[in-house]
């Protein structure tokens, strides 16, 4: 009995959750990671999730002068006890990334790399990305794009119509082998002004696995509903997502 127990918790797992952002395209006095859906801050419904979940460990990523707050707020208020640090964040998303996985508990297997923005995480989710990244070791939600998906030129011509069933929408969990995506991360850092001056933006961190690690990265079903809170229309479906959960 002792052993099965062991087996089935022999991962180490961990998310970090990005909340670092400024949130520009909301045009909002508040962050959206902060803003109040259905009773509660956006960032709150990730969370939940985690904690719910089989996840031993949540790092939060923030601004620097958050810091504080966000501890008052979702540690000592809502009680979330698997937040082990809230760490300040960066520029851009991938500084906040790279943040996040130097505080991670260094003999983690596992790491769910999570835009707070996007606060209808399932439990479903969560297992069958799990699943996936114990055979794969990285691995991104996503889900099949419903549009057909155009590739413009610079004077904003198609230049390039990819076939519609090959293409998905990527959201996040990304989850990967913690030393694979841990030294992806550090490789970006050493050539960042190279990719930079080459034009390349990154965007997503299974991109920083596929050039960096040259990892080959699985899809994995995430869901319609999964979408990230960018725009203020995407605040009232959220609501009426979250409302009717
Ligand atoms: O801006 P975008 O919607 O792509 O941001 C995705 C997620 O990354 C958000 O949850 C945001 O808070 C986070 N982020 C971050 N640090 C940055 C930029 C974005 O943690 N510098």
């Amino acid at each position: 009995r002792a052993y099965l127990m062991k087996m089935d918790k022999s991962y180490r797992t961990a998310a970090v959750v990005l909340a670092a952002g400024s949130g520009k395209r909301m045009n909002a006095g508040v962050k959206k990671q902060y803003m109040e859906i259905a009773g509660r801050p956006v960032l709150y419904y990730s969370l939940k999730a985690f904690e719910e979940s089989f996840i031993d460990e949540i790092v939060l990523v923030v601004s620097q002068d958050e810091i504080e707050q966000v501890q008052e707020s979702y540690v000592n208020q809502y009680g979330f006890q698997k937040i082990s640090r809230i760490v300040a964040g960066g520029k851009e998303r991938y500084h906040s990334v790279a943040c996040g996985l130097q505080a991670v508990r260094q003999d983690c297997d596992f790491v769910f790399i999570h835009d707070s923005a996007r606060p209808m995480l399932t439990q479903e989710i969560l297992q069958r990305a799990y699943r996936a990244v114990q055979e794969e070791e990285a691995c991104v939600v996503g889900v099949p794009s419903k549009d057909t998906v155009k590739i413009a030129d610079e004077q904003g011509y198609v230049s390039v119509t990819p076939n519609r069933s090959l293409v998905w929408n990527v959201q996040t969990p990304q989850v990967f082998s913690y030393p694979l995506v841990y030294s992806a991360y550090e490789e970006l850092l050493q050539k960042e002004q190279e990719l930079l001056a080459a034009g390349v933006q990154i965007t997503d961190d299974a991109m920083v696995v596929e050039y960096l690690a040259r990892h080959k990265v699985k899809l994995v079903e995430g869901s319609y509903e999964n979408i990230k809170i960018t725009t203020p229309e995407d605040v009232q479906i959220a609501e009426r997502y979250l409302q009717s959960r």
